[in-house]
Order: C-alpha cells, then sequence, then structure tokens
C-alpha cells in the first residue's frame, strides 16, 4: 500500500521510536518524584523542552507539553475565556481545524468573528491588517498551513501586526511543524503542534504559551508545567517527539524538501494535463511541498474514487462523505469559494519524507487508471 495520508498522520520515525523505548527503559520515574528516578526523568523531559524550545526559538518555560493539538487549541481558547474581559471578541480564521473552530464557537457563541481566507485559500496579511486598523480584538487565530489544502499562511505578518497593535495571536502549527522550519514560530504568543504529523508517536504535543506564569490551563490537579496543566507528563511520548522534530528539521536543513516538491509538482502537472477537468486547489499560492489537493472531474464522486484507489493500493483522503450526505461540505473548501455540490469531489494526495519520486508516479498510473475505470462504470454520475 503507498501512503498519502499523511496530513492526517505520519508513520513514526524510527529513530523516535527508539527514542520512545530507550525512555521508557531509562526513565520510568515520575518526573514529580523527589527521589532520584523521577529526577532523572524530570532532567530528561526539561532537556528535551530546551531543545525544542530552541528550535523554535522560545523560552524553555514557555513550552507546556500536552496531549496533541487538539487539547492545545482548547487550552488556547479556555485561557481567552478566562483571561480576556467579558467584551472581547476573538478573530478565528475561515480555515482552522475544527479542534480551533468548535471551542471558539462554544466558549464565544456572541464575540467570535470569521477572517474569511480568499479564493486561493489564503488569510490575507492586508486583510488581516486593515481589520487590525478599525478594531481590536483580544486574540487572532490563524493557522500556519492548512490541513486540507496544504496552503500557507502569512503567519509571521499576521504575528508582527497582531504585536503592533497589542493583540494576542494563536497560531496552530500542527501541519507545518516538521514540513518546513519551526524558527520563528517563538516569537508567537501561542503555537500548537502534536507529533505524530511529523514522526513522533500519537497522543502528544505542545502547547508554547505566551511567557510563564500567567497561563489560565483547562486542568486541574496537579502543578505539572508550572500549574499550565496538571497530570503526570508522557515523558516518553515527549522525548520521542523531540527527536522526531530534531531529525525533520535536520533533513530541512539540508534542504531535503525541495526535490520532494518538484515531485508532488510533477504529479500535479501530469494529472491536470491527463485528467481533463480535474484542478489543483490552492495552485496559485505556496502550499507545503507534501501536499496536492484535487478538484477532480464533475462526474466523479471522491468517496468511490478513493475506495477504488484503495483496492488499487493508495491510502489517500477524501475528508467528508460523498456518499452518505451527513456530513457538513468543508468550511475551508466553501471559504475558498468551492460551490457546496462541487466539495464532493475533492481529494488529498498527501506525502510523507520517506515518499519517493516513483511513489508519486505510481500514484499518477494509479489515479489515471481509476478515472478511466469510473468513465467506463455506469452509475459514476
Ligand atoms: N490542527 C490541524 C491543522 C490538524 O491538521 C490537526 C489534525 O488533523 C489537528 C490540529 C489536531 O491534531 P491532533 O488530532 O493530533 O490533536
Amino acid at each position: 500500500m503507498l501512503y498519502f495520508d499523511h496530513n492526517a498522520t505520519c508513520p513514526m520515525l524510527p529513530e523516535a521510536r527508539d527514542a520512545w523505548l530507550e525512555a521508557v527503559e531509562r526513565y520510568p520515574g515520575n518526573p514529580s518524584s523527589l527521589h532520584r528516578v523521577g529526577d532523572r526523568a524530570d532532567r530528561a523531559m526539561n532537556l528535551a523542552r530546551e531543545k525544542l524550545a530552541a528550535m523554535l526559538g522560545c523560552h524553555p518555560l514557555d513550552i507546556v507539553f500536552t496531549s496533541g493539538a487538539t487539547e492545545s487549541a482548547n487550552l488556547v481558547m479556555r485561557h481567552a475565556a478566562a483571561a480576556y474581559s467579558e467584551f472581547a471578541s476573538i478573530w478565528v480564521s475561515s480555515i482552522e481545524h475544527p479542534c480551533v473552530t468548535q471551542p471558539w464557537r462554544f466558549l464565544f457563541p456572541k464575540r467570535g468573528v470569521p477572517l474569511r481566507s480568499d479564493e486561493h485559500g489564503v488569510v490575507r496579511l492586508d486583510a488581516v491588517e486593515s481589520a487590525l486598523e478599525k478594531r481590536r480584538p483580544a486574540l487572532v487565530a490563524v493557522m500556519a498551513a492548512n490541513n486540507e489544502t496544504g496552503v500557507i499562511q502569512p503567519w509571521s505578518g499576521i504575528g508582527e501586526v497582531c504585536r503592533e497593535h497589542g493583540v494576542d495571536y494563536f497560531c496552530d502549527a500542527t501541519q507545518w511543524l516538521g514540513r518546513l522550519p519551526a524558527k520563528g514560530l517563538g516569537s508567537v504568543d501561542f503555537v500548537a503542534g502534536s507529533a505524530h504529523k511529523f514522526g513522533g508517536p500519537r497522543g502528544v504535543g505542545f502547547l508554547k504559551v505566551k511567557g510563564q506564569g500567567a497561563f489560565q490551563g483547562l486542568f486541574r490537579g496537579g502543578m505539572q508545567e508550572e500549574g499550565r496543566r496538571a497530570g503526570t507528563e508522557n515523558v516518553p511520548g515527549i522525548l520521542s517527539m523531540v527527536k522526531a522534530m530534531e531529525v525533520r528539521e535536520s533533513a530541512l536543513g539540508q534542504r531535503a524538501e525541495e526535490p520532494r516538491r518538484e515531485w508532488r509538482d510533477s504529479f500535479l502537472r501530469e494529472l491536470m494535463a491527463r485528467l481533463p477537468g480535474s484542478q489543483v486547489l490552492g495552485g496559485q499560492v505556496e502550499r507545503l511541498w507534501n501536499t496536492a489537493t484535487v478538484l477532480l472531474p464533475a462526474k466523479d464522486c471522491r468517496q468511490r474514487f478513493a475506495v477504488r484507489l484503495d483496492k488499487a493500493g493508495f491510502a489517500v483522503s477524501t475528508g467528508s462523505a460523498c456518499a452518505s450526505g451527513k456530513e457538513e461540505p468543508s468550511p475551508v473548501l466553501l471559504s475558498m469559494g468551492v460551490a457546496v455540490e462541487d466539495t464532493s469531489r475533492v481529494l488529498r494526495f498527501s506525502a510523507g519524507w520517506e515518499t519517493t519520486e516513483s511513489d508519486w508516479k505510481a500514484l499518477l498510473n494509479g489515479v489515471l487508471r481509476v478515472a478511466s475505470e469510473s468513465d467506463s462504470t455506469p452509475g459514476m454520475e
């Protein structure tokens, strides 16, 4: 099976697995315990915290280890509800992951203001800037790179204008981290990351918070993470996550993503040439090097297409199910101006660092084969 669903989750890196196993053996203690077994675990975890902080460019105590980006985003929204004035508004982009939009809608039903993306899937810096000239929210949330389209957002510029206007900024960097350099994210007030998106284990992540101490957590019941996240830390998971990030950062240091971007682009060029009526979403703007999101020709339903690709040996992503009719169309696609009826014919192919040029070529042949079978199958309307 060729796996093209890395934006959903990635296989664990061997180095990360080794780090996890080693930590299980070497650090069996609870990092909060006072004895030496606990202290050793605490030191190992804090060394990992320092390494992660150095990669992001922030203070080690700005890092709160969590169970993943969903928890990190919920932490930010809970903090916003507790820490800001009851009249403050919270701006959230229309392309955020549900782990940001759902707690936001729940906690700020009347004070939430959506920030629309443009037709390319970009939350434009000039739009955020001019909105900030007129009004001042307490918090702005715009992700670093979109999970459905791979479209890169101007997070660095948004961070700067937010800073100029004295507004906090939350950047969900879940899809960015491990694919593009982490440096610079440390200057953003709040940053979420999840290990399994870059070759670490599932169920571990982090939130970079703004300074120490002034953070209102979600859980009560312990003073771990400087009182910002109660509960015994997942030491093997944390060490493994940081190892995975180090491996990815080192690959980025050698510009190993550049040929991979070209393999993806060449797949898309060929696909567009040979599958008339298909279209690349976000094709005119900067995207993650691993992601190709395609609007299929009008007659195809992506779920049936994905099932046929699965049978042909390719794991790809559909998002919502067009056949069941139960799921809502993707807000990300709607925000880009994709018509409701067209949202059910979008497929996402997301590669990993281990995906080869010949994997992309095999995928091209697989998609073309499935498309030609669909052409000759009654009912593929
Ligand atoms: N944010 C983005 C952009 C994502 O793509 C995902 C996962 O798909 C998440 C947050 C949630 O990550 P997790 O399920 O690891 O908490």
